[in-house]
């Protein structure tokens, strides 16, 4: 079984892909955790690359294609092979944090992302998505919370942070809508309650896949 989490910056991904294992785990399956951009040595060094904060800002189409460099590495060297082994997948993001992204928020278009994917991928899409819902606003105050008490705020911060959260709105909106449409796979779960309530809320919403 191969689960996906999804969500805007801060909403609790990381540690719900972490509680999920560790329940999985204790009922007897055999788990593997994994995250994008990353998850095998090669992607993880594709990952320095695209989240380098030190960069110049990188060209919309070569973000794209490094994402599903990357992705395609990792689904053939480390996701395809645990499946194969009858190991239960649980990835921090995939192909629908390309398509949310880099498809609608840098405008690329989603068909030509999901065109890129289709081959890097070669077939292989989540049984489940979780999408963990929350307003971004909410999302990136959680993300940011300890560094904007460190550095404060001037008003080109501000700025910024105003930026950011108009690109994570078009995020969010984007997450919702991938939703609707591939509303089959796609778990999605309120995510501002407390992380007892969500991880609850995660099993409960797997239970096709995942029987806890
Ligand atoms: O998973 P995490 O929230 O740490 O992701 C780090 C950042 O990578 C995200 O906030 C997002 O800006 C970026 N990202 C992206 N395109 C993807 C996946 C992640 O721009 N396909």
């Amino acid at each position: 079984v191969f689960v996906a989490f999804e969500g805007v910056e801060g909403s609790g991904k990381s540690t719900q892909v972490r509680t999920l294992a560790e329940r999985l785990r204790a009922e007897g399956h055999d788990v593997l955790v994994t995250r994008e951009p990353g998850g095998s040595p090669v992607a993880e060094r594709v990952r320095e690359v695209l989240l380098d904060p030190e960069s110049e800002a990188m060209d919309d189409r070569t973000e794209a294609l490094l994402y599903a460099g990357a992705r395609a590495e990792h689904v053939r060297k480390v996701i395809r092979p645990a499946l194969d082994e009858g190991k239960v997948v649980i990835c921090d993001r995939f192909i629908d944090s390309s398509l949310v992204y880099q498809g609608i928020a840098r405008g690329l278009g989603e068909d030509d992302v999901a065109e890129i994917n289709r081959w890097a991928i070669e077939g292989l899409v989540p049984d489940a998505v979780v999408l963990l819902r929350l307003d971004p606003a909410e999302g990136l105050a959680r993300a940011h919370a300890r560094r904007v008490e460190l550095e404060g705020t001037g008003s080109s911060a501000d700025r910024l942070e105003q930026e950011r959260l108009d690109f994570h709105r078009t995020v969010a909106s984007g997450y919702l809508r991938l939703a609707k449409v591939h509303n089959r796979r796609f778990v999605v779960i309120d995510a501002s309650s407390p992380h007892e309530v969500v991880a609850r809320q995660v099993r409960t919403g797997l239970h096709r896949w995942l029987p806890l």
